[in-house]
């Protein structure tokens, strides 16, 4: 097409189906950005050489304004800034926990509000991501679980977390800064905020293609992990498409607690989702899947559920991460006790598998996981309960 081709509806449609108003450049491919400034003019012989440029700008460099683009003519500038817009969800509020830890509230289109964490340690700095709005499955040791799904957030609103956390943190570099030079402040990043990911497979994919991209925020894929309730379907998907590191929330060793738990189990039992992780490390080319294991008290802390639990993954990589049981007003929960913990820890290690119990983190904050519900929507749920009270619809 020349780039006086008129521009049809076909076109238009395809970065992100919105033919009017301006296109947001922040979560579209590269394949996706090139087609966008194609139909907006940009001469098809120039259009890859372009997406380089911008691409650097925005994900290496942290611009925000075509203006900062200073390898572009001022014209092409002035036109980029006519029919794009570079845009990332809005920090509406910050909290800082006694130990470092930041949990944020970000306003997304539609008004809807998403939780993101930052965990500073000392050898690196991990930032959890939502994938969703609330989530559409009930696991019920879950906050986020007893909120109804809102809506899968866009890629641009997925890789827009990460920015938004790299604004607060002051991580892009300066002007003339060479690579390698700052300090990473996010060297990681965890897929286990709200949501489930493979419910929201192409666009967590492509926010994370973003993530990974060596031009820009360039996070190794090892540096990436995708916490999984068990979509077995999506999971060879994950490894093929994205190639992360894999989490599972596992557990419970029984098809009996597993379906209370993690209610997704009545659909893809534990012999089904293991037989998809056994193929996972291979085809992604990772090291290990992660599993994670919420401690609750009396309900999956027993020895013998230690023992069942290295019996189950036998001859697949894997690391256990136990996960205290982070209560939450209301929870049917509580949970496990140090010694018990350490105990269940024990048996898995002595079984041959890395253990770690994951330090709680952010407690003061309510941002530890499995915490984090926005509160725009506890508001509407209390909304709702007073309009019941009241014999109202809500
Ligand atoms: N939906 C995905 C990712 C988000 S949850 C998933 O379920 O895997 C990230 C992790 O926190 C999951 O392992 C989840 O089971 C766990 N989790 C949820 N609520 C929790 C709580 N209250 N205490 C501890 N861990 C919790
Ligand atoms: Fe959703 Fe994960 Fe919470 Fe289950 S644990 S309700 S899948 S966010």
């Amino acid at each position: 097409m020349s780039a006086s081709a008129p521009i049809t509806q076909d076109v238009l449609t395809i970065p992100r189906k919105m033919p009017e108003g301006p296109v947001n450049l922040v979560g579209l491919t590269r394949e996706g950005m090139r087609d966008a400034l194609i139909a907006a003019g940009t001469p098809e012989k120039q259009a890859k050489m372009r997406v380089g440029q911008i691409w650097q700008w925005i994900y290496h460099w942290g611009a925000r304004d075509f203006d900062a683009m200073t390898n572009l003519s001022k014209a092409y500038r002035a036109e980029l800034a006519e029919r794009f817009v570079i845009a990332v969800p809005e920090m509406v509020k910050r909290e800082v926990s006694a130990d470092g830890t930041r949990k944020y509230l970000v306003r997304i289109a539609g008004g809807h509000e998403v939780e993101v964490v930052y965990i500073p340690e000392t050898d690196r700095g991990t930032l959890c991501i939502s994938s969703q709005v609330g989530c559409t499955l009930t696991c019920s040791f879950c906050h986020t679980g007893t909120q109804k799904l809102v809506r899968n957030l866009t890629a641009g609103e997925i890789i827009g977390q990460v920015m938004m956390a790299r604004d607060d943190l002051g991580e892009w570099p300066e002007p003339g800064e060479g690579m390698g030079e700052r300090p990473r402040l996010i060297s990681n990043i965890v897929l286990m905020g709200m949501g489930e990911p493979l419910y929201n497979f192409e666009n967590v994919r492509d926010a994370m293609k973003i993530a990974m991209d060596g031009e820009g925020i360039s996070l190794s894929r090892r540096r990436i992990t995708l916490s999984t309730s068990g979509v077995v379907p999506e999971i060879a998907r994950t490894a093929e498409e994205i190639g992360c590191m894999l989490a599972v929330s596992f557990h419970a060793t029984t098809d009996e607690v597993r379906d209370r738990l993690v209610p997704i189990n009545k659909r893809w039992n534990i012999e089904t989702l293991l037989e998809a992780l056994r193929a996972y490390p291979k085809a992604s080319n990772s090291e290990r899947i992660t599993f994670e294991y919420v401690m609750l008290k009396g309900v999956n802390d027993s020895d013998e559920d230690a023992r069942r639990l290295v019996k189950l993954i036998r001859g697949i990589p894997a690391k256990i991460n136990l996960i205290p049981f982070n209560e939450w007003p209301g929870a049917p929960y509580e949970r496990s006790d140090w010694e018990r913990i350490e105990r269940f820890a024990d048996i898995v290690y002595k079984a041959g598998y890395a253990s770690p119990i994951r330090t709680p983190r952010g407690e003061d904050i309510m941002a530890a996981c499995g915490q984090l519900k926005s509160a725009t929507e506890r508001a509407r749920k209390s909304r709702a309960a007073i309009a019941a009270e009241a014999g109202l619809d809500p």
